[in-house]
Formats: structure tokens, sequence, C-alpha cells
């Protein structure tokens, strides 16, 4: 299940950063709305999103702050090995000498705004029939752990858009089967691959497998350290 709700931060601030952390029952993310405000993402079992229904506004927020905060035991090998490869990148001049910034503090929630959704991954083999096609959800359902969900619809739109122009203009008729196909074959061909890329994103953080744990630390760091894959990413 996602848990959201609108966060009250505890002071205003430049509030332009999206933080997330990976714990192991899921990812909680903050996403920045105003200098004072965050949305909340906080997916997890649906017996732990049932419960932190239930609780008060101040024990949730106590829930939300001791989330973003605990730490965990870390992992030896892992944290050698981090080590390591951040002094190889020191030696290669690619470290990133970045000021580390923690999240801010959460004060409140806003009245009313917490809620929680169910959560899945699902694809329709066809997004298109007579005088049907599928954008958006309809088409395709992945984890919010990206925030890619909406994007994906949009460039839908924007694809569709595009495809019921070409017919019009063409004298046909919009819901030729034919220029619908173009729209499915594009969108698939974009889709597919994001889904399964979040979808893979999303197993790889839900694994404390030590082999899965050192690929994705050493993965964060490099993508880190050398930012033209930031950018790329
Ligand atoms: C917890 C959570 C967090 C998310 N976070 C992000 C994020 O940070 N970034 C991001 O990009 N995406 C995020 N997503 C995904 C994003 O919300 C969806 O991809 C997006 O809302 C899909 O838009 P849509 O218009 O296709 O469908 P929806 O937003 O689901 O809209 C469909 C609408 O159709 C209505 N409807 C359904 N059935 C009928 C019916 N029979 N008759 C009439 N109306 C009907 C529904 O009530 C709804 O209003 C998140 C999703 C969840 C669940």
């Amino acid at each position: 299940m996602g848990v959201v709700a609108t966060l009250k931060l505890s002071e205003d601030i430049n509030n332009k950063i999206a933080w997330q952390r990976f714990l192991p029952s899921g990812p909680i993310a903050f996403l920045p709305l105003t200098k004072n405000l965050s949305s909340l993402v906080w997916s997890t079992t649906i017996e732990h999103a049932k419960a932190l229904l239930q609780l008060s506004e101040e024990q949730f927020v106590d829930a939300l702050n001791g989330a973003i905060c605990k730490s965990y035991e870390h992992n030896g090998i892992i944290d050698q090995a981090t080590k390591s490869f951040d002094s190889f990148l020191r030696l290669m001049n690619c470290s990133s000498d970045a000021i580390r910034q923690f999240p801010p503090k959460i004060l409140g929630i806003e009245e009313c705004s917490r809620a929680a959704f169910p959560l899945g991954f699902g694809h329709a083999t066809s997004y298109i029939g007579k005088g049907v096609v599928l954008v958006g959800d309809s088409a395709h359902r992945i984890h919010p752990l990206a925030g890619q969900g909406v994007n994906l619809g949009f460039g839908d739109v924007t694809c569709l858009n595009k495809v019921l122009g070409d017919a019009v203009y063409s004298g046909s008729k919009i819901d030729n089967l034919s220029y619908l196909k173009e729209y499915e074959t594009e969108r698939q061909r974009h889709n597919i691959p994001t889904m399964l890329a979040v979808e893979g994103l999303h197993r790889l953080y839900n694994s404390d497998l030590t082999p899965l744990v050192l690929l994705r630390s050493l993965g964060l760091q490099a993508t880190h350290a050398l930012n033209p894959l930031k950018v790329i990413i």
C-alpha cells in the first residue's frame, strides 16, 4: 500500500529536494510542494499501512520522523566495499564533494490528507480497440518509487494527440485502427522498458541479499560521483 499525506515541515526552507529512503518494508518519500509543505508517499505492507492510518496525528508524525532518521545495523562487507570504491573514485578525481544534506523534520500533517492506496504492477497487452484507447494508468501501473507514473500517462496523451491529428489531417476517421496502432506501438516501446526498469529498481531495493545490496550501493555511489551519468538517469 502507499500511505499518502500532506506534510507540514518544521520550518520554511528552500524546499526543492525530493527525499526518498529505502526501508526494509519499502521506500518512504517526501516530495516538495511549497517551502513548508511536502507530499508523502510511504510504501509499506498492508498491515503496516492500516496501522499507520489508525495512529493519532502526533504518533503518525513520530513514526514518520523515526522512519526517516532511524539507523539500521550496517553490513561490514558493504561498508568496506563502499569505502574502497570511494577512495578509488577520489583517486580518479570523480568523487562528488557535494555537502551532505539532511531531510526536513516533519511538524505535522494537513487535516484529512492521510490516506492509503493499493499499489500494483500491471500492463494491458493491447492499448486499442474499436472506438477505445487506453491511456495512463488504465494501460499501465507501476510502483511510485521513481515518480514516473504520471509522466508515462502524459507521454501517452502527447502521442495520441499527434496520431489523432495525423488521422484527421489525412481525412481518415479518428478510430482508424491503423493510426491507433501507431500510438500503441510507439507507447509500448517506451512504456515497457521504463516499467521494467522501475520494477527492477523496486525489487533491487526490496532485497537484503548482500550481493544485491552491494550492487545498489556501488551503483548509487557511481551515479552520485559521475555527473554525466546522473544527468542521463
Ligand atoms: C500512492 C501513489 C503515489 C504516487 N506518486 C506518484 C508520483 O510521485 N509521481 C508520479 O508521476 N506518479 C505517481 N503516482 C502515479 C500517478 O498517481 C498515476 O500514474 C496517475 O494518477 C494516473 O493518472 P490517470 O489519469 O491515468 O488515472 P487516475 O489518476 O487513476 O484517474 C482515473 C480517474 O477515473 C475515475 N474513474 C475510474 N473508474 C471510473 C468510472 N467507471 N467512471 C468514471 N470515472 C471513473 C477515477 O475516480 C479517477 O479519478 C502515484 C500513485 C500512487 C497510488
